[in-house]
């Protein structure tokens, strides 16, 4: 079984960071308030995910760690219809077999907390407001032929914060803090949409950008689309949001890329926020736990809609 989750592991657990979206996803969907995330050493020596969610109770913290073992699917049919994030009940399975991961959570209503170690399943009382703390360490200690492939402290920590942004940018309304080695490097509280975006792209991206605002009736779309005046650093700063998931989508990268166009004769970097609405029966979002891709039903409709929404507001006069 160990084998079998470590296999697992090598399609969700590609890097620290891949630990982190399945942690945080997890914590959002728990319906957490606040949520603290401690790096270190990029991720690798340890990634430690506080939230204060309606946490895990006793009987169901082994279960927690067991392949295929998930909260969020009544039945098949739900699959269908999941709003929540995560939904395959693989991701910390998978991970505790590659690292050394210990869960300390109290439910809603517990007398007190409990402790589980991912490696013995050995359960302990502890000490813990409600919520649930994870603590993920040494990924890869015990398959060091993937721990190769790891690139440096830097580099994994930026994918990190990478991820942790797409997340705080999804979720304006969760109270989130980052640190990484002791350094706190995001303290987010809980805002409106646009203070979020303006905390993690700057306020010079703001002063510069187009709102973006167009309601189609079952297609609304929503956010920022910078001017040309606005110069970026080189980080990528291109998001979009799929009823609150961060995708990468080629349809929708085209769609945005040719307003641009059109409308700009071109903008070399441009950077977006943008966030689509749609029911959720109109898309497919891929079940491969690593992917952030999606499939819609009526591309042709959502490609126009998203050129057209993009288009009207980079068209508007004024600054
Ligand atoms: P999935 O999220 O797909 O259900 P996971 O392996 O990520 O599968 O998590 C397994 C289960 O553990 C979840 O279904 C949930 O019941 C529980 N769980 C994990 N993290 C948390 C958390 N932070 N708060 C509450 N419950 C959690
Ligand atoms: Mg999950």
């Amino acid at each position: 079984d160990l084998l079998v989750n470590q296999i697992a592991a090598g399609e969700v657990v590609e890097r620290p960071a891949s630990v982190l979206k399945e942690v945080l996803e997890n914590a959002v969907d728990a319906g957490s308030r606040a949520i603290e995330v401690q790096l270190e050493q990029g991720g690798v020596r340890r990634i430690r995910v506080t939230d204060d969610g309606c946490g895990i109770a006793r009987e169901e913290l082994a279960l927690a760690l067991e392949r295929h073992a998930t909260s969020k699917i009544a039945s098949l049919d739900d699959l269908e219809r999941v709003g929540t994030m995560g939904f395959r009940g693989e991701a910390l399975a998978a991970i505790a077999a590659v690292t050394r991961t210990t869960i300390t959570s109290r439910a809603e209503g517990a007398g007190h907390a409990w402790r589980i170690d991912g490696d013995t399943g050995e359960l302990s009382p502890a000490a813990l407001n409600q919520g649930t703390v994870i603590d993920v360490a040494d990924l890869y200690y015990n398959t060091p032929a993937r721990r190769k492939f790891l690139k440096s402290e830097a580099t994994e920590y930026a994918h990190c914060d990478e991820m942790f942004r797409r997340i705080a940018l999804a979720h304006p309304e969760i109270g989130l803090q980052l640190s990484h080695n002791g350094r706190v490097s995001h303290r987010l509280p809980p805002s409106e949409p646009i203070r979020r975006v303006g905390a993690l792209m700057g306020d010079d991206f703001l002063e510069h950008a187009r709102e973006v605002r167009a309601d189609g009736g079952i297609l609304a779309l929503a956010g920022f689309a910078s001017m040309p005046a606005y110069s970026r650093s080189s980080r990528d700063a291109q998001y979009f949001f799929v009823n609150g998931r961060y995708v990468r989508d080629k349809l929708l990268t085209h769609a945005v890329r040719q307003a641009y166009t059109d409308i700009l004769h071109g903008s070399r970097h441009p950077a977006y926020v943008l966030f689509l609405q749609l029911d959720p029966a109109g898309v497919d979002v891929n079940v491969h736990p690593a992917k952030i891709e999606v499939r819609f039903r009526d591309a042709r409709a959502v490609h126009q809609f998203v050129f057209h929404a993009v288009s009207r507001a980079l068209a508007e006069s004024g600054a």
